[in-house]
């Protein structure tokens, strides 16, 4: 099984990832935390892609695309891979489409997150996770069982993105609108596009996804 979560930023295709992963033995490959980690690291591509990502702009195709290509390389064949937050305009979907060919992986379903985009900003700014082992929060929708303390590993330390401001998340929201929402025309006439409601609560959303991936 291979799927792309698709969704504006804060749509929660990173937490429901995370349930996938638990709940399927899939693999996520977020291409925002692939680059995250390469900025931590200094890398040449983190230190290429900081200020972009800073400015809630778009990183250049070639590196997201082999950040993609080298984790697909990676993979057992049999492990289902669900890309998050790639790919996110018509030229990394031609190049995803060729990957997958090149790594013998057929795309099942393109799984959109519909959003209502004013809850979007409250849901980014309210976004921190865990500074260990990078489980996601959310101040109100979604805060840990035992404040300050991480449900997944009892770490005491949160972090939040730099990226997570208003003014950052409008940009972003401009990038999606006009260069990743124009990908959908294309997976859905191959028959794959699935909807789900974003808004309903994360376990309602869980379900969905579930139901639909089988
Ligand atoms: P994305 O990966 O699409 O940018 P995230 O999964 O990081 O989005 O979710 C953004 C924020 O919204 C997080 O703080 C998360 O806890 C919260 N969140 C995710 N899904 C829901 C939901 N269905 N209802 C309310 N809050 C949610
Ligand atoms: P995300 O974690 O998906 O919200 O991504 C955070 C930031 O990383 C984005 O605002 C972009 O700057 C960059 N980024 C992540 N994925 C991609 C991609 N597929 N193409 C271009 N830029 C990306």
């Amino acid at each position: 099984m291979n799927i792309i979560l698709l969704g504006p930023p804060g749509a929660g295709k990173g937490t429901q990832s995370a349930r996938l992963v638990e709940h399927h033995g899939m693999r996520q490959l977020s291409t925002g935390d692939m680059l995250r980690a390469a900025v931590k690291a200094q890398t040449p591509v983190g230190l290429k892609a900081k200020a972009v990502m800073d400015a809630g702009e778009l990183v250049s195709d070639e590196i997201v695309s082999d950040l993609i290509d080298a984790e697909l390389a990676a993979m057992d064949a049999d492990t289902g891979a669900i890309f998050d937050g790639y790919p996110r305009t018509a030229v990394q979907a031609d190049i995803l489409d060729r990957l997958l060919d090149k790594h013998g992986r057929t795309l099942d379903y393109v799984i959109e997150l519909e959003v209502d985009e004013d809850a979007l900003v409250k849901r980014i700014t309210g976004r921190f996770s865990c500074a260990n082992c990078g489980a996601l929060y959310h101040d109100t929708a979604n805060p840990p069982a035992q404040e300050g303390v991480c449900d997944a590993c009892g770490s005491t330390e949160f972090k939040r993105r730099p990226d997570d401001n208003e003014e950052t998340v409008r940009t972003r929201m401009q990038e999606y609108r006009a260069k990743t929402a124009p990908i959908l025309p294309g997976y859905e006439a191959r028959g794959i596009v699935r909807r789900v409601d974003g808004m309903a609560s994360i376990d309602e959303v869980t379900a969905a996804i579930d139901s639909i991936i089988g």
